[in-house]
């Protein structure tokens, strides 16, 4: 009997995204073997926490990196970097940072605000978080002697009304103001790993170890600057500081390395093509079934990332809601995706992500998506 059985949880076959409320990613064997070999012996945690970073800033050709729970936590340790720098006494203090010199954080007021509401948390510092009108002339506005860092939360799609990290970064760092980038699922290319620190010049960026990367979901990698990585490290467990909430333990490191270094190794044209053959039979039975249904396919994933995915446009008066909903009460449960109301999609688009899907459930996918769309 699996362990999803005996606690009488039914699993889904995910063909939507890497989304933390159904599990994020799953993780390759390999990494699987790392986390169970890591929780066999005790060892001596800061030197693992030293080797693991050091080969994540290796991989990541960054100057440094440090890794952690998820980017949320990725993202209040950034912020908590940029407040206190190394300075212990000033992290002792966390989140009574009124009389420090440096306790504001700006972010690009607008509708972004609520579709990626991950800028609250740099508030758990204790920081003021000030809105900057979204432009780079109201971004430097808001910039004054207090201010700590910007936080961007670039995703191409998303970003319509607000200025590209592109012409923002090199703006501010001309000004000396500290940047960091959520870049949590701005995965694939792996080169996003290194491209804000080391091409646009961003202090820190912040990834998930657990949606793209496809390491333990609790994971997380914060790189860049040296000095504001020691910062996150000070500030971050087994010390007991603002980050002691939120500790990786020697089996999460193992996974999240090991999962780093696959997902680093593998080109990104290998592991489109692994997903674009997972496409392409789904397509080929949709069609078998239903020869005029009309089908997109896009070599941009739904956050602009480079991955393929495929639209397919239901038939009239029928809903992706409804769709999602038919194959969810399946008995072999499917997510499919639906795209939130933000993307001004019409209602009847459902777009399938193969980054999650294993080649024995796209039979299952396309049969869930043909009886929706014949049962009606
Ligand atoms: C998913 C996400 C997060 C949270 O990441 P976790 O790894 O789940 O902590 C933060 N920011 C953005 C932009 C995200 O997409």
């Amino acid at each position: 009997m699996s362990f999803y059985e005996k606690i009488g949880v039914k699993p889904l076959i995910n063909a939507s995204e890497t989304y933390t409320n159904l599990g994020g990613s799953l993780m390759d064997p390999r990494t699987v073997q790392a986390m169970q070999e890591a929780g066999q012996s005790f060892v001596d945690l800061g030197e693992l926490l030293t080797a693991v970073c050091n080969k994540a800033a290796e991989l990541t050709h960054n100057e440094a990196a440090f890794v952690t729970t998820g980017a949320a936590g990725g993202v209040i340790l950034s912020a908590a970097a940029c407040i206190c720098g190394a300075d212990t006494e000033k992290l002792d203090q966390l989140p009574h940072v009124g009389e420090f010199e440096k306790n504001e954080i700006i972010v690009f007021d607008g509708a972004v605000r609520n579709i990626i509401p991950y800028w609250k948390l740099t508030g758990l510092t204790g920081a003021r978080i000030v809105g900057a009108e979204p432009t780079v002339e109201g971004l430097l506005n808001a910039v004054n002697e207090h201010t700590a860092a910007v936080f961007l939360f670039p995703a191409s799609l998303y970003e319509e009304d607000l200025p590209k990290c592109e012409e923002v970064i090199p703006v501010l760092k001309e000004k000396g103001v500290t940047v960091v980038v959520d870049a949590a699922a701005q995965l694939p290319p792996r080169s996003n790993l290194w491209y804000y620190t080391k091409e646009l010049g961003a202090d820190l960026a912040v990834y998930s170890g657990g949606k793209h990367i496809q390491g333990p979901q609790s994971t997380g990698l914060i790189v860049g600057r040296k000095d504001l990585i020691r910062a996150c490290r000070l500030a971050a467990s087994p010390n007991a500081r603002i980050g002691r909430a939120f500790k990786t333990g020697k089996e999460e490191l193992a996974g999240f390395i090991t999962a780093l270094e696959i997902f680093c190794t593998e080109s990104d044209e290998e592991r489109f093509t692994r997903q674009d053959k997972k496409l392409e039979e789904l397509q080929r039975i949709l069609l078998k079934e239903i020869p005029d249904l009309q089908l997109d396919y896009r070599t941009e994933g739904r956050l602009g990332t480079y991955q393929p995915l495929l639209l397919l446009t239901l038939p009239k008066g029928m809903t992706a809601q409804d769709c999602n909903k038919y194959t969810r009460a399946m008995e072999n449960p499917i997510d499919i995706g639906v795209y939130p109301p933000e993307f001004h999609m019409p209602e009847n688009i459902v777009f399938i992500n193969a980054y999650n899907l294993k080649e024995e459930e796209v039979p299952v996918v396309a049969k869930a998506l043909i009886d929706f769309i014949y049962q009606a």
